[in-house]
């Protein structure tokens, strides 16, 4: 009897055992399926670029001898959701067994067993071969700790992979050199363009819009730059070791009107669909060190390296620590809605302007824009985190719901209490003008906190604090905030609190 494979679209690891030799009794599947169009509305380039991927790969795995089903959305045979298109497949091809890779993702996890429980067939399930760690790896290592430390993780899976390190020291005496980062641009080092791949993807697009698939955000050649083929990925990450990494610590944090991406790799989507592996980005990135130590600075090296042995496997883990009842979590118990120019831009603010704006053009935007514009505003306006989590999920290229949700209901809203970060990450708009050129040109005036045309981020940062005392203020790491707060002027706080209700008031007017 034959074998059926199970391919997600979030697995195209040619690299994986599976397609190391040809097996003549496996049929390989690959489905597009309204299912994982529906469960959040996506941006339309997300849309695109996972089906264009998913058939680049089925056509490679062909090429290479191996047997391939892809069900296309508008297939005739396309039942729409994985379990009915399975059970079809089954039926057809006789199929004596089922395989499928371990997802990523807790709900098709708890679909694909609810399944497999009731086949009546044999089963079995392969890791996918790609993280550097396994699902439990973090929870084991926390244990029962209340919050987890990235830094004492990181600093372990140095320790274990001997990466960057001198026997049991890490290369240069320290493990984190961010103090030397993080600074904002300066204009002493040329931007390069970020790559960008021109795929004409018009005939998707007719097709999602024929099949009546709901998204937003936009595209066009122009701004549709994804790598869609493992070729492309290793473009991108040469492209990034060779005019990137050299600045990518330096201005990692900083944020500019006329350029989206200054020194970040844009690697997410690759690495997230598993095109590029982990240990590759590592490598590449070490071996570029190696060749360059008079060009590059340790700095800029291990600040990457963090980003994906570190916060990358670490989000991972603690999402399989803390799923289902993570995605619950609402510290603040906040229930605002998300201001109407989420979806389109179209606000006064302009560093809220050109970040979302941004994402709806490019399905992109820098870990900082994403954590200390878009994910600050929502967090000191209180809005609900399903909604953010909704909107997150929904815009990014990159986002699938392990790293989504621990980066937005955890990092940025601060919903879970504590685990992942030590305190909340608002800031008010003197971070913003510090990082960044946008308050320059800015309808609002960032020095001012209430009056006419006073930045917002100002009155609701305090307010932030104000509303929240019960919740923070015998936090360590924020107590020292109180203290300020109560040696503000009496008459001057009234003025600010005042202010960050009547913005509050008209969120969709900012
Ligand atoms: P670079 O800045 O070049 O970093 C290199 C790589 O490091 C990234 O490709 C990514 O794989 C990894 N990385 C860096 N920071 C993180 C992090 N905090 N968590 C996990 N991996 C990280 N990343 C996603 O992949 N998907 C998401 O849905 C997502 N949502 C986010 C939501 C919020 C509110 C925040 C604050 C961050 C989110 N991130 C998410 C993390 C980070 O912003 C993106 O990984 C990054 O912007 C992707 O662009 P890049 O490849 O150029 O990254
Ligand atoms: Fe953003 Fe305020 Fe600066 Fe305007 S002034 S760009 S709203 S931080």
């Amino acid at each position: 009897a034959k074998k059926l494979r199970l391919i997600l679209g979030d697995q195209l690891n040619s690299r994986h055992h599976w397609f190391q030799k040809k097996e003549r009794d496996v049929i390989y599947v690959l489905m597009e399926v309204m299912q994982e169009q529906q469960y959040v509305m996506h941006h339309v380039q997300k849309i695109l670029a996972f089906f264009a991927t998913m058939r680049n790969f089925a056509h490679q795995l062909k090429k290479l001898g191996h047997e391939v089903v892809y069900l296309s959305l508008d297939d005739a045979d396309n039942q729409q959701s994985f379990d009915e298109n399975l059970n079809n497949l089954i039926e057809k091809y006789h199929i004596g067994r089922f395989e499928y890779q371990l997802p990523d993702e807790y709900r098709l996890d708890e679909q694909l067993k609810t399944f497999c429980h009731k086949l009546e067939i044999d089963y079995g399930i392969a890791d996918t071969e790609h993280f550097l760690t396994t699902r439990y790896e973090v929870r084991d290592f926390f244990g029962d700790k209340k919050s987890y430390l990235m830094e004492s993780f990181y600093r372990s899976m140095r320790t274990r992979l001997g990466i960057l390190m001198q026997g049991k020291d890490p290369v240069g005496d320290k493990w984190n050199f961010d103090h030397d980062n993080r600074k904002k641009y300066d204009g002493k080092v040329p931007l390069k363009k970020p790559v960008i791949y021109n795929h004409d993807v018009s005939a998707l697009k007719t097709m999602i819009d024929k099949m009546g698939v709901k998204y937003f955000g936009n595209v066009d050649a122009e701004h549709f730059g994804w790598p869609l083929s493992r070729k492309e990925a290793l473009q991108s990450l040469n492209y990034f070791c060779e005019n990137l990494l050299p600045h990518f610590g330096t201005y990692e944090d900083a944020m500019l009107n006329e350029h989206i991406s200054l020194f970040h790799s844009r690697l997410s989507f690759a690495q997230n669909i598993k095109m590029i592996s982990p240990q590759e980005i590592v490598a590449a990135v070490l071996g570029e060190w190696d060749k360059r130590k008079d060009e590059i600075s340790l700095a800029q090296v291990e600040g990457y390296i963090r980003q994906i042995i570190g916060w990358r496997e670490f989000m991972r883990g603690v999402y399989w620590a803390k799923m289902p009842e993570f995605a619950t979590l609402n510290f603040f118990r906040h229930k605002n809605k998300l201001p109407k120019w989420f979806w389109d831009g179209n606000t006064k603010m302009n560093c809220l302007n050109k970040c979302i704006g941004q994402s709806l053009d490019y399905a992109w935007a820098h870990h900082i824009q994403r954590l200390m514009v878009i994910g600050n505003f929502a967090l000191l306006s209180g809005c609900h985190p399903d909604d953010v989590d909704e909107w997150y999920l929904g815009v990014y290229i990159d986002a699938l719901q392990w790293v989504e949700i621990t980066n937005t209901r955890g990092m940025s809203q601060f919903a879970d209490g504590g685990i992942i970060a030590s305190k909340p990450y608002v800031a008010s708009a003197a971070y913003i003008n510090k990082m960044s050129d946008y308050c320059k040109t800015c309808h609002y005036d960032y020095k001012k906190k209430h009056g006419d045309r006073a930045c917002p981020f100002n009155s609701l940062y305090w307010n932030f604090f104000d509303r929240n005392a019960d919740k923070l203020e015998h936090n360590p790491r924020i107590g020292m905030m109180y203290k300020t707060l109560q040696k503000f002027d009496k008459a001057e706080l009234q003025k600010i609190l005042e202010q960050a209700e009547v913005y509050l008031g008209m969120v969709d007017e900012l």
